[in-house]
């Protein structure tokens, strides 16, 4: 046995390998130790090998599905070697096979898949100074390829966020070990460019990949070398479901890289949890292929606003004028829809299950209820929608008939088959069900004949059918009878009848279940054919799905549909933060203006003030007007749009060990050296990671090359006042500042946008409300007051150490609370009070 062992672990030596054994799955030597580590399960040992003790590990067969989950969200792959030969028949060790190879990135099964994100493998490689990307989405069978530069690896990683990663042994980009959750190197022949090409062109059953716009993409089909083997390899089989290849082009979206992605906290806030995120906050999404439809949108903002503008069409649509689009009812016809897209693939890799496709059969059934709520339709991509919904016939009618209502969850359990739909299997079934009337009938039938009243049909385990007649009757046994076992007081007969019956009873369940495996696979057969169509309604559902969530945000929070021009810039008014806006009890909406003439807000004011939500808001609004969505604002128009970048908070990148203020430089540069005149750039305090002077300078030189260089589009946050001067030599820099108010030594947050620079910064007051103590607060205002006073009066340099008046007072009171100090109460007549009390008066209300 573990010579058999040995011999499939060295097939698979990096993969933990679950062992058939009776009713558990058993992990040996390294892989018991790493097992029993990642699963918390207990390290025992067997027999011997070298002398040594074998490590061993196991987990029950019933619950490998939820150990397999844990280790493949670990990133560990696993293969499961299943016992093949017949328990009953085998001599020596059983015979085992590979059943199933689990990885992160090539999941299939329902219960290992998160159903509201995509789990995509995707391949490497590196080759004269491109970076070749293949990527599959083996759920849906979506295969993609890009080729760009190497710079762009990180925001690649970042968009698609794949669980697996191939790349070649010989690969040496650091980066990937560091973003790579799950990263496999297969050797490097596997990444072969001709073979690639070859194997794709034959899966795709077509000349060449020209009509794909692949043909030459040699880096990138080098991935795809690598990674339809690997795919297809685990898989055991073709992949049937993978009818297409689509080649993304990096000008085909909305540029945003890695460090944007994160900053806008898109679909995960920077502390790594789902909510509250850009995603969290639009989906409102009924089925899981819609959330994962709007998750993938998310990411991938189209510059195409034709396709956009459909979709706010569509969504305007399910809108209706006041509300009464048919929306929320399409909606409550989504619910209860099952996950087709994944269904499909099962379906596609002959791993379907019952209940996945009596689940296809109800959703199929309720399409034509779907499109009927979606009435007529004007909105073009709603029309198209509808026609994509129209499900197919046959495999429609063929799941109607042939699986049962509520089938059974494994095949093996039988009761999958509804009757009605195989003559065999109905006979096959009715024998069990019908054997009790049969035998009865066979009684009276057999006593009639024989004239012997006590006749008995019976049955046991050794002997079988029989039919049992008192020795007193003997003579008048019928001819056919033959004599199966003599007893004391009676004979037992069968008839060629009852052996018959017998034969077929026993064998019915048997052969009922056997009946079964083979219509099962006949109607994978007949769905397989089928599954461009099942796929073309699993996107038409997803789509649907997400737009009408879109609708249902929009009628909630009251969006609107922005609308895009041909002129340069950004106009928002009345504009929003999706997030924020529902976490404060009141939010003030703030317009932004942005044209060529305009093409940078230079922002000041409180920390605290707003800045960074008015700075998220723009560019959030911008990237939902570009996935289709309506947006938080009472208006918006849009020019055109390349990219969105952002150099937004402080975090010190310690993994890859760059500080603070490197990592800040390097965003900044990456968008200097990225950004055009149609890009929008945000720049939250920019040069706060250094020196004062350094800093100023810093922020200073980048701002003015926004300005006279990229001509971005640019909202520009910071503390320097310094930098609001920056518009007597740059008209198109238009200040703007956010405001607050005191009210005592306490501040009052306005968060309304408005012209010109900001009067004051307020730390102190926010250092105040942060709890900072009374003294260090005191202190800080009176070293400000010094620091401010020897500003004005010198040129020199003000120094923050100079020693200050020992115990300087606070600021010259009030004449009126100096008044008041003055004052002994105890020693005033009622009438001196009074006049006391008017003094004081008049010295409060003196200007
Ligand atoms: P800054 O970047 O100026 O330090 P933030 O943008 O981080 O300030 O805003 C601080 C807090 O103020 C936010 O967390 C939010 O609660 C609140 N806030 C910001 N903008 C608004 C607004 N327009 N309306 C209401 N509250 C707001």
């Amino acid at each position: 046995m573990m010579q058999q062992y040995l011999a499939l672990k060295h097939e698979y030596p990096d993969l933990l390998l679950f062992y058939r054994m009776g009713d558990f799955y058993e992990l040996f030597f390294e892989d018991a130790e790493k097992a029993a580590r990642l699963l918390d399960i207990t390290l025992t040992t067997r027999g011997k090998s070298a002398g040594e003790p074998i490590k061993m590990a196991g987990v029950p067969h019933h619950a490998v599905e939820q150990y397999l989950a844990r280790l493949v969200k670990l990133g560990e792959s696993v293969v499961i070697a299943e016992q093949v030969g017949d328990p009953g028949t085998t001599k020596g060790p059983m015979e085992r096979a590979v059943s199933r190879i689990v990885t992160p990135g090539t999941l299939t099964d329902a219960a290992l898949l998160d159903d509201r994100r995509d789990a995509l493998l995707l391949a490497l490689h590196l080759n004269r100074g491109a970076l070749g990307l293949a990527w599959l989405n083996l759920a849906n069978g979506d295969l993609r390829l890009l080729e760009c530069v190497p710079e762009q690896l990180q925001a690649q990683f970042e968009r698609l966020r794949p669980a697996e990663v191939l790349v070649s042994d010989a690969l040496n980009l650091p980066l990937v070990h560091k973003l790579a959750p799950a990263l496999k190197r297969l050797p490097d022949w596997q990444f072969d460019a001709d073979n690639g090409r070859r194997q794709l062109t034959q899966h795709l059953g077509t000349r060449d990949l020209s009509g794909y716009g692949a043909e030459t993409l040699s880096v990138a089909l080098a991935a795809a070398d690598a990674l339809y083997g690997y795919a297809s390899s685990t898989q055991q089989q073709s992949l049937g479901h993978v009818t297409g290849l689509r080649v993304e082009t990096e000008s085909e979206f909305i540029r945003i890289d890695a460090a944007t992605r994160r900053n806008l906290e898109l679909t995960e806030t920077l502390r790594g949890e789902a909510a509250p995120t850009l995603l969290s906050s639009l989906d409102a999404c009924v089925t899981s292929m819609g959330s994962r439809w709007l998750r993938h949108a998310i990411h991938h903002p189209l510059r195409d606003r034709q396709a956009v503008v459909a979709r706010h069409a569509a969504v305007a649509e399910l809108l209706g004028d006041a509300g009464n689009g048919p929306g929320s009812a399409v909606r409550a016809g989504l619910r209860g829809i099952a996950d087709v897209e994944r269904i499909t693939a099962r379906i596609a890799l002959r791993s379907a299950r019952p209940r996945d496709l009596s689940s296809l059969r109800d959703t199929l059934n309720a399409l034509p209820t779907v499109v009927e709520t979606l009435g007529p339709t004007e909105a073009p991509l709603l029309t198209e929608l509808r026609e994509a919904l129209s499900p197919p016939a046959e495999s429609m009618a063929l799941l109607s008939r042939a699986i049962a209502p509520e089938p059974s969850t494994v095949l093996r359990d039988g009761g999958v088959i509804a009757d009605g739909f195989d003559t065999e299997l109905d006979e096959l079934r009715g024998i069990q069900t019908n054997c009790g009337e049969f035998l009865m009938a066979l009684e009276a039938r057999e006593r009639e004949r024989s004239g012997i009243p006590t006749l008995k049909v019976e049955y046991n385990r050794v002997h079988g059918f029989y039919i049992e007649v008192g020795r007193v009757h003997a003579d008048k046994v019928p001819d056919d009878y033959r004599r199966r076992q003599t007893l004391k007081n009676a004979e037992r007969y069968v008839t060629p009848e009852l052996k018959a019956f017998e034969d077929k009873a026993l064998s019915a369940q048997e052969r009922a279940l056997a009946r079964e495996k083979v219509l099962y696979d006949h109607i994978l057969d007949v769905l397989g054919g089928e599954i461009p169509a099942l796929q073309r309604i699993a996107r038409a559902l997803a789509t649907l799905d997400a737009l009408v969530a879109f609708s249902e945000v929009a009628a909630r929070h009251d969006y609107r549909c922005p609308r895009f021009t041909d002129q340069p810039g950004i106009h928002v008014e009345g504009g929003r933060h999706p997030v924020v806006e529902r976490q404060v009890d009141e939010f003030i909406a703030n317009g932004c203006r942005l044209a060529p003439t305009r093409r940078m807000l230079m922002i000041t004011g409180p920390n605290m003030g707003g800045k960074s939500t008015f700075m998220r808001q723009v560019a959030l609004i911008t990237l939902m007007a570009h996935i289709g969505s309506f947006v938080p604002a009472t208006a918006a128009t849009l020019g055109p749009i390349d990219a969105i970048f952002t150099r937004i908070g402080a975090s010190d990148d310690l993994a890859s060990g760059r500080s603070t203020f490197m990592v800040e430089m390097t965003e900044a540069a990456a968008i200097l050296n990225g950004a055009t005149e149609n890009s929008l750039v945000l720049m939250d305090e920019i040069g706060r990671g250094t020196s004062t002077f350094d800093g100023l300078a810093l922020a200073f030189a980048i701002a003015r090359h926004l300005l006279e260089k990229t001509r971005s589009l640019t909202l520009f946050a910071t503390h320097y006042f310094e930098l609001t001067r920056l518009n007597v030599d740059y008209p198109e820099c238009a200040n703007v500042h956010l405001d607050a108010v005191e009210h005592g030594h306490r501040i009052v947050f306005l968060h309304a946008l408005e012209e010109g620079p900001a009067s004051q910064s307020y730390g102190i007051e926010v250092a105040a409300l942060a709890g900072i103590p009374a003294a260090v607060v005191r202190d800080a205002r009176r070293r400000l007051r010094a620091l401010e006073n020897r500003e004005v009066g010198s040129d020199s340099q003000p120094d923050l150490f100079a020693a200050l008046p020992a115990d300087e007072p606070d600021a010259p009171s009030h004449p009126a609370v100096a008044a008041l100090t003055e004052l002994d109460p105890d020693e005033l007549s009622p009438r001196e009070a009074l006049e006391q009390l008017y003094a004081l008066k008049r010295l409060a209300t003196k200007p």
